[in-house]
């Protein structure tokens, strides 16, 4: 019976873990905190986004490094098989608004039950508080793994070797970066690590006036000089250091990868539903009701509060300035702050606040149709480590049950054939 090792005992080792088991391999899960799981529990918010019910064209629209690589782990393992998957284990699913899919309980931890529950009943030896500190071949045969040692010094043999170590995002979970260093030391190239899914920091100070403030159905266009990089719609946060929201996010993810950390500019649309001159009528409109009144005292009905102060400041067109006696190039300019607040961005914020890091291992030096290594007979890699990340939605935990799952039935194969997970 061949031994598996899986270094991680996140959602991409727990998932190789029962794959591997399911296929009649022995298998130990080495997991350095005191329990499994501890990213899934901080995952959508507590609730677990465990993947999205989209179309698999749609599934690979939304992964933005290397969605190719993952095609045969995507079909091996898909967004259907995974919420059958958690079904049979008894986690009940429900499908939200984006096709998102989360546990009924609203319960990242009923995720991770469900897991712990499949392991145990598979009969997968789980070592908690085991870390990891080398990955061992013979010397006579250094391109086939050998095992791996632990930090307190002690040596585990194995035919093969997982890495599901995860990214450098929220290292209090474990995710600490460990992996990245296994798989240079095994001759790996590890592609440039980036904070991604993660709130951007930008230039102009009146931001941080409308700190708090949370815009639903705003659209906004990322350039870098003329190339536009990113364009969505849909709700963002205004913070004491930039902007954050699910908008800002995934714009993050393309300023992450094509512009890294070079100034960029942000254009938004605050009146998105109205062209040009729809919204001229309507500030006409606005203006006609409010003739007798200040400029400052004009704009309620057209925007919050909090932004008002702020829009007059870039506006240009003095605060006290009697509504009948705005210019129209005054009334232009105004309606071009809706249509075009310009913010430049200068940066992202760091690891710390990153949902994903993108970069990771280098994906031409592994097999896309089983994880391994190319360098290393034995060796496999699977979930965040990989250079491989998505947008929101579910996207990056389905990433990690794809790979996982493959990297397990590939590391046990040839082995007892036992039934389908
Ligand atoms: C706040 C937040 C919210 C998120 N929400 C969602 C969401 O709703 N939906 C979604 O799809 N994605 C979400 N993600 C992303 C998703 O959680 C990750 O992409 C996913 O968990 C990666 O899985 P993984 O198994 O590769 O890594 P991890 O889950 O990070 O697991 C890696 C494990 O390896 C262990 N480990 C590391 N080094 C060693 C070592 N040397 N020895 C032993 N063990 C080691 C760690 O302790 C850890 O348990 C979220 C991420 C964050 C931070």
């Amino acid at each position: 019976m061949k031994r598996i090792l899986i270094i991680g005992g996140g959602a991409a080792g727990m998932m190789a873990a029962a794959a591997a088991r399911s296929r009649g391999a022995k298998v130990v899960l080495l997991e350095k905190n005191e329990k499994t799981g501890k990213k899934i529990y901080i995952t959508g918010k507590g609730r677990c986004n465990l993947t999205n019910a989209c179309a698999p064209e749609d599934f690979f629209r939304n992964v933005v490094s290397n969605n190719k690589f993952l095609y045969s782990a995507f079909y091996q393992m898909d967004n259907q098989a995974v919420m059958d998957f958690f079904e049979k284990a008894g986690c009940g699913l429900k499908v939200e608004r984006g096709e998102r899919v989360f546990p009924v309980s609203d319960h990242s931890s009923d995720v991770i039950a469900a897991l712990n529950r499949k392991l145990e009943r598979e009969g997968v030896r789980i070592c908690l508080r085991t870390a990891v500190s080398q990955i061992l071949s013979d010397p006579g045969m250094p391109e086939k793994v050998s095992g791996v040692r632990l930090s307190d010094g002690r040596v585990l043999s194995a035919d093969a070797v997982i890495v599901a170590t995860g990214g450098s995002s929220y290292t209090s979970t474990g995710s600490d970066g460990d992996g990245y260093k296994f798989a240079q030391r095994a001759g790996h190239t590890v592609s440039k690590l980036r904070p991604a899914l993660v709130p951007l920091v930008v230039r102009e100070a009146w931001c941080r006036e409308m700190q708090g403030l949370s815009l639903k159905n705003v659209s906004l266009s990322l350039k870098s000089g003329k190339k536009k990089i990113y364009e969505g719609f849909g709700e963002m946060l205004f913070t004491h250091f930039g902007v954050s929201g699910p908008l800002i996010l995934s714009a993050s993810s393309y300023y992450a990868k094509k512009i890294n950390n070079m100034p960029a500019q942000l254009h938004i649309d605050l009146k998105p539903a109205l062209l040009r001159e729809q919204l001229d009528k309507r500030i006409l409109r606005d203006f006609d009701e409010n003739k007798n009144r200040q400029f400052k005292n004009s704009l309620n009905g057209l925007l919050p509060a909090k932004m008002i102060p702020v829009m007059i400041q870039i506006s240009g067109i003095p605060p006290e300035k009697p509504v009948n006696e705005i210019t129209k190039e005054e009334r232009t300019r105004l309606l071009e702050c809706l249509k075009n607040l310009a913010l430049t961005v200068t940066g992202t914020r760091g690891f710390s606040e990153a949902i994903v890091t993108q970069g990771g291992v280098h994906v031409k030096e592994i097999n896309p149709s089983t994880m391994e290594s190319k360098l290393v007979g034995g060796l496999y890699f699977a979930g965040e480590i990989l250079d491989t990340d998505a947008m929101t939605g579910g996207f990056n935990l389905q990433i990690a049950w794809s790979t996982g799952y493959l990297a397990g039935i590939s590391a046990a194969a040839n082995t007892v054939k036992g039934e389908k997970i």
